[in-house]
């Protein structure tokens, strides 16, 4: 019997990689340019750290965490929890008032798996934290659209406020007021949720429930003179910076941490997975967490859904490593002789091929053809005997003789010379 990997466990295999590493290596660049920092945390954390933060009234933790109940520990189904954790322990808003910090990882939850929605998943999480500005908010937005569109990935930028602790409650009565006369047509998870969480019911994905939300209130006419006044400034930066983006009174976020801005990147070409990425403020979470008083933001990327929509373009191109040398070595002694060769021509530098399987000379070759390499050095016996080996320029067939020599250093530094023409 095979063993096979658990549903919504995937592996990424070579001919895929590429494209995770291009997602990722893109995502750095553009993280780096902006001044972030990465930061690495654990995958367990205690379970509470979780409860705390993300909330328990929500999806993440009432049903899609991988917890370790007699040990009390769980598998880290977002980021941001752990990273504040971490930003804490360490004190990290002492070194530096302002700490910009990225991560990369795999994250976890026991969801139903879906193209583009797995159990083990990947995020590009970033986080800001210690300034409320709203230029802040702008700047968050204005990174992740320039990164998904260097990658050639479009989607639409939605954004909302979600208001803080001195408006949000009145805010929170006016809409039960309002699911109160529909609660009859709701769905049981709104009609359960509206008790715990009412402004979940805003974000059902019912298509009955979406209809009687249709004419709720909106939060963005609930705000209180600060919040306004927050969510302007951020409009005006997203402006100022050229960035598209749209208001969605509705989308509230499933994570109870955020205060004030929230936004997501949606694509339409990926079904019900819409999200490629989402984040938002959240003023009070490092103070719930046992630190000091210091307003955050952030958002995180799903690499998986950007891995897709890079496999749904026509051309993808990917750069993966041009083979600079294929040596091939024919028969035992040759081959002997080779070997050491191409060790130090790979501590220069030089991506190099070596087939140990004795296979014969045409074979090599077509070998060195498929794997694109730029140079192939032929050393048979006879080239042995006569001190000479062979380099073929893949490019434009010429061929020149290369002394062979016994000390190796020599004869690679030759070849280095000749391959880097
Ligand atoms: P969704 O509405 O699709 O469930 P979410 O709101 O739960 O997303 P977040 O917690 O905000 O997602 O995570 C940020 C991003 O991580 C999402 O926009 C998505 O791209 C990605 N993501 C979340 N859950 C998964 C998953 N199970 N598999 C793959 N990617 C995911
Ligand atoms: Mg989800």
């Amino acid at each position: 019997m095979k063993i096979k990997a658990l549903n919504g466990f995937k592996d990424i295999v070579p001919g895929e990689v590429e494209l995770w590493q291009k997602v990722e290596n893109t995502a750095r660049d553009i993280f780096s340019r902006f001044n972030f920092s990465e930061i690495r945390m654990p995958i367990l954390e205690k379970t509470d750290l979780f409860a705390r933060s993300i909330g328990e009234a929500t999806d993440i933790v009432e049903k899609e965490m991988y917890t370790f109940v007699d040990k009390q520990i769980t598998m880290r189904p977002e980021a941001t929890a752990s990273l504040l954790r971490a930003y804490i322990q360490h004190g990290l808003h002492v070194q530096k008032p302002i700490q910009r910090l990225f991560t990369i990882g795999p994250m976890f939850r026991h969801e139903r798996p879906q193209k583009g929605r797995l159990r083990q998943f990947h995020q590009m999480d970033v986080e800001v934290l210690g300034t409320p500005n709203p230029r802040v908010d702008a700047e968050l937005m204005a990174m992740g659209a320039m990164l998904l569109e260097e990658l050639g990935i479009s989607v639409s930028l939605e954004m909302n406020s979600l208001g803080c602790p001195v408006c949000r409650p009145g805010f929170r009565e006016t809409l039960l007021a309002f699911i109160d006369e529909r609660r009859d047509e709701l769905c049981d998870d709104c009609k359960r949720r509206s008790k715990t969480n009412p402004l979940r019911v805003l974000d059902c994905k019912n298509p009955k429930c979406r209809e009687q939300v249709e004419e709720a209130p909106s939060i963005q006419e609930h705000l209180c003179d600060d919040c306004d006044e927050h969510f302007a400034s951020v409009q005006k930066g997203l402006q100022d910076l050229d960035v598209e983006y749209s208001l969605n009174k509705f989308m509230v976020r499933g994570l109870d941490y955020y205060t004030r801005t929230t936004f997501e990147f949606i694509t339409g070409d990926l079904g019900a997975q819409a999200a490629v990425g989402a984040g938002g403020r959240y003023d009070g979470l490092v103070e719930k967490l046992g630190g000091p008083k210091i307003p955050g933001i952030g958002f995180a990327l799903g690499m998986e859904r950007l891995v897709l929509l890079l496999q749904q373009q026509e051309e993808v191109k990917i750069d993966s490593g041009q083979v600079d040398i294929f040596v091939a070595g024919l028969g035992e002694k040759a081959s002997e002789f080779a070997f050491p060769l191409v060790h130090i021509l790979r501590q220069n530098g030089l991506l190099t091929v070596m087939d140990h399987e004795g296979r014969s000379l045409k074979s090599q070759m077509k070998q060195a053809n498929k794997v694109n390499s730029r140079f192939v050095l032929i050393i048979g016996e006879n080239e042995l005997e006569q001190g000479q080996a062979v380099l073929r320029n893949m490019a434009n067939q010429e061929q020149q003789e290369i002394t062979i020599q016994s000390n190796n250093n020599e004869m690679a530094s030759s070849l280095l010379q000749r391959c880097q023409q």
